[in-house]
């Protein structure tokens, strides 16, 4: 366990002023945007240099105590939660562009920096990096490339880990290792980009990210499409991919989801199901693609399908869109709510969604329900309220349904929050022998376990 002597070393790393182990700072770094318990580190340390990260890595290592890198703390599964104390290393104020090559379209960022102050900073020169969560005012690339996070505009551009070309990590016995290439392919050995992706600061800290880069649109359009089932909109999403449509974001909202939307954000919105999609490219491209799409959800039984929209009105539907989670929590003062991330192939997306809604009825748990369609990506939020026991473990339990029926469909438990806290007690029935085959790899990069511990692998 750590004691008064590794805070003292602590300090003599980074300096005193970069060390606390106040009740407020431990408290502030003790819990993320899911709804399991907080639980206290016993000390946060805010770094200055890779080479201070070595040091403190190594020292965590000889010692046994836990280290769990924290970036932006948004995250939906416990992933940053210290459930074994230990030291929080605090990367946010790691916010800086190292280099911008624009000729190569790429970007080396440090991993602090927020999305959207990214592509604020990249927008002069007409690039952008796509993914955009719905977290963007607040997810750091760290925290993204940690949870391979991605979002609406991951049906057409793909998600963080296709824009991960090089990373620089720590290991926890301090080595300090680049893995990857400026190259836009390679074949050259095992791919350990694609390993640091994803594993949520389970096998190394890392310190610095290059991402490859496109160019912004030289139009964007968008349609809005209601319908009277949940159902006809699910349906709808399928037949746009099944017929070859290239939606830059195709986003479902159910009639609860648009309900807390009008009452929070002052909208105005029909509540019943509703598709938000987007296009990219020219005027002729999008036209057509529009005509095609109102083609679909009018064979769908779409009630209402509106696309002559100004640019303003875009941007408060996809605001709208992006604090849908929000408005449920604010509509719902005090509730927990049991985030789901389930991704299903796209023929079973309709299938899905009519299994949740099922679910809630049966249950009587509200189960709201959103998300990424377009991907198969299903967002829901199980509301309960926080003080009642017995509400708490029927809502806990409406996930083992949603999550059993995502795998029976042929998809995933997590499709780009991670597992975090929330998810790991899935990972066999997901994984079955393979997860050894991760347990193995984890043990072999932190054979003490000293990073973020109690996160992806369920209790053995
Ligand atoms: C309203 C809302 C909407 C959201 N919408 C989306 C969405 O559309 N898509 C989506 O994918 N997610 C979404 N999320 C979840 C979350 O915002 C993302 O997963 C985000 O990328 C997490 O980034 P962060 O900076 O907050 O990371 P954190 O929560 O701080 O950390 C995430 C994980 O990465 C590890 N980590 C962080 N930095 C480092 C580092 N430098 N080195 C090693 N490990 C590190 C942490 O230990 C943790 O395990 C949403 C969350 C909220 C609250």
């Amino acid at each position: 366990m750590l004691d008064n002597a590794d805070v003292v070393k602590l300090q003599q790393i980074v300096g005193e002023e970069n060390v606390s182990v106040r009740g407020a700072d431990l408290e502030a770094h003790s819990i993320d945007e899911s709804c399991f318990e907080p639980h206290l580190p016993d000390v946060i340390v805010w770094p200055n240099t890779v080479e201070e990260i070595s040091q403190i890595m190594r020292h965590a290592n000889e010692r046994g105590i836990p280290v769990v890198p924290w970036s932006g703390g948004s995250s939906l599964e416990g992933n940053p939660i210290p459930t074994h104390g230990g030291i929080i290393l605090a990367m946010y104020r790691w916010n800086k562009i190292v280099e911008i090559r624009e000729d190569d379209l790429q970007v080396v960022v440090q991993p602090g920096i927020v999305y959207d102050n990214l592509n604020e900073q990249l927008k002069r020169l007409a690039l952008f990096f796509p993914p955009a969560p719905g977290s963007s005012d607040v997810a750091t690339i760290g925290g993204m490339v940690n949870n391979n996070s991605s979002g609406m505009r991951a049906i057409k551009y793909g998600v963080t880990r296709d824009y991960v070309m090089k990373l620089q990590v720590v290991l926890p016995d301090g080595q300090i290792l680049n893995v990857g290439s400026n190259a836009k392919k390679t074949t050259s050995g095992y791919d350990l980009v694609s390993l640091f992706v994803g594993s949520e600061g389970t096998l190394g800290v890392i310190t610095e990210v290059t991402l490859r880069l496109i160019s912004l649109p030289e139009k964007i359009a968008a349609v809005l499409a209601v319908f009277d089932t949940l159902s006809d909109a699910a349906h709808t999403v399928y037949e746009c991919i099944r017929y070859g449509l290239d939606p830059s974001a195709v986003e479902i909202l159910d009639s609860h989801t648009v309900r807390a939307t009008n009452l929070q954000q002052g909208l105005s919105l029909q509540e019943t199901p509703t598709l938000f999609v987007e296009f990219h490219g020219n005027e002729a491209s999008l036209e057509d693609q529009i005509d095609y799409l109102q083609e679909l959800c009018e064979e769908n039984n779409c009630i209402d399908f509106q696309s002559a929209m100004t640019a303003d009105t875009r941007e408060t539907l996809w605001k709208a869109r992006k604090e849908a989670r929000e408005s449920i929590k604010q509509s719902h003062p005090g509730w927990a709510m049991i985030s789901g991330d389930v991704c299903v192939p796209i023929s079973k997306f309709s299938d899905m969604v009519d299994f949740v809604h099922d679910l809630s009825e049966r249950t009587g748990i509200l189960i709201y329900a959103f998300g990424h369609a377009g991907d198969g990506n299903l967002h829901t939020e199980a509301l309960v309220p926080r003080d009642d026991k017995e509400l708490f473990e029927r809502g806990m339990r409406t996930t083992d349904d949603i999550v059993g029926h995502a795998l029976a469909l042929g998809g995933t438990i997590a499709g780009e929050h991670g597992i975090g806290l929330g998810k790991a007690q899935y990972m066999r029935a997901e994984h079955g022998p393979t997860l050894e085959l991760m347990r193995s790899i984890k043990q072999l990069l932190d054979p003490k376990g000293i990073m973020n511990p109690g996160k992806i692998f369920p209790a053995e």
